[in-house]
């Protein structure tokens, strides 16, 4: 009997918070090693509606540390084998599987209407974003990053909290960061503060302020942090300037860190005719394409390419980013 799901969660948090989880909506955007933690803790738990946003397919090198994942997933859109995962935990609870690519075009559609954003990105681009759609709509959001054997966490709220452009202006330049291709990362060190940032999404969800430091753990070294939030407020949140969703560009195409290979992505992300894209492209390579669900996948020359319905495609091959830009242009369009 369902009544008795929550029954455990109910006799810490007390009737009220437990059945107030049932009407919240939560975003989380990424479902890679954090996601793969906090989706199902708040599945669990039974927030009542969870949008699941993924724009990458299962690979062999994500089972390490993605535990929504198995063997027999690869190759598949990470937000619908999550979506399908959580069902089978908790079937009473609403969940939509978003299979796209967060860029300026479409932050603001895809992350307005939500009690919380969780942040299981990998990426600064895809946080100041959503700092930007936080600042606009006044969502409070919890920023969470791992690498190696250490992460971060750091639950947001502005204007009551401040801001992540509070602590870090800009985006760090690319070369600057470490990422799970250069430091590698550590399955375990991820699930301790992707478990902490579903504990104090539990807080907010429920009603009690979150701890308002800015956590850093490294639990190779056994070295902790507690980093007390900046005083001064910037200029971004406090006369609600949002840069990054106003920025405007079409179309980027960039190498692949760690695989040989290129990203191509559109802004805003567009709808593609994959049935009458799939009869070009088998003319033009003189090869069948395949059409699964949102994507269509086959092959140019040596390059294994992927295009999805939001206009977005991988290349996987010798392609340079350049010569796939121009390939982009000349079979899709822009
Ligand atoms: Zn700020």
């Amino acid at each position: 009997m369902s009544i008795d799901r929550y029954a455990k969660q109910r006799i810490f948090l007390g009737r009220e918070a437990d059945e107030g989880l049932r009407s919240k909506r939560v975003a989380v955007l990424g479902l890679g090693a954090l996601g793969s933690v906090i989706a199902p803790w708040l599945a669990r738990a039974g927030v009542g509606h969870l949008t699941l946003i993924d724009r990458d397919l299962v690979e062999q090198s994500n089972l390490q540390r993605q535990l929504l994942y198995g063997e027999s997933d690869l190759g598949r859109p990470k937000a619908e084998v999550a979506a399908e995962r959580l069902r089978e935990a908790n079937s009473s609870i609403d969940l939509t599987p978003v299979v796209a690519d967060l860029t300026s075009g479409n932050a603001r559609e895809l992350l307005s209407g939500f009690d919380l954003i969780c942040d299981g990105t990998d990426n600064f681009e895809a946080r100041f974003l959503i700092n930007d759609v936080a600042i606009l709509t006044g969502t409070p959001w919890i920023y969470a990053g791992a690498i190696g054997g250490e992460g971060v966490i750091w639950p947001l709220h502005p204007p009551h909290t401040p801001c992540l452009r509070c602590l870090i202006e800009e985006p760090p330049a690319g070369g600057d960061v470490d990422t799970c291709d250069s430091a590698g990362v550590l399955g375990p060190a991820v699930g301790v503060i992707a478990s902490w940032a579903a504990l104090e999404a539990l807080k907010m969800l429920t009603g009690k302020a979150p701890h308002t430091d800015l956590v850093r753990f490294d639990f190779w070294h056994d070295e902790r942090q507690f980093l007390k939030p900046p005083r001064a407020r910037c200029r971004f949140c406090t006369e609600k300037v949002t840069e990054f969703l106003d920025a405007r560009w079409t179309l980027k195409a960039s190498a692949l860190c760690g695989l040989e290979g290129v990203q191509i992505r559109v802004n805003p992300p567009g709808k593609l005719d994959l049935t009458a894209l799939k009869a070009r492209l088998e003319t033009r390579t003189r090869s069948p394409w395949k059409q699964v669900g949102m994507m269509l996948k086959g092959h140019e020359g040596p390059d294994e390419i992927t295009l999805f319905a939001d206009g977005r495609a991988l290349v996987h091959g010798p392609m340079t980013p350049e010569r796939a830009r121009s390939w982009y242009t000349e079979v899709v369009g822009c």
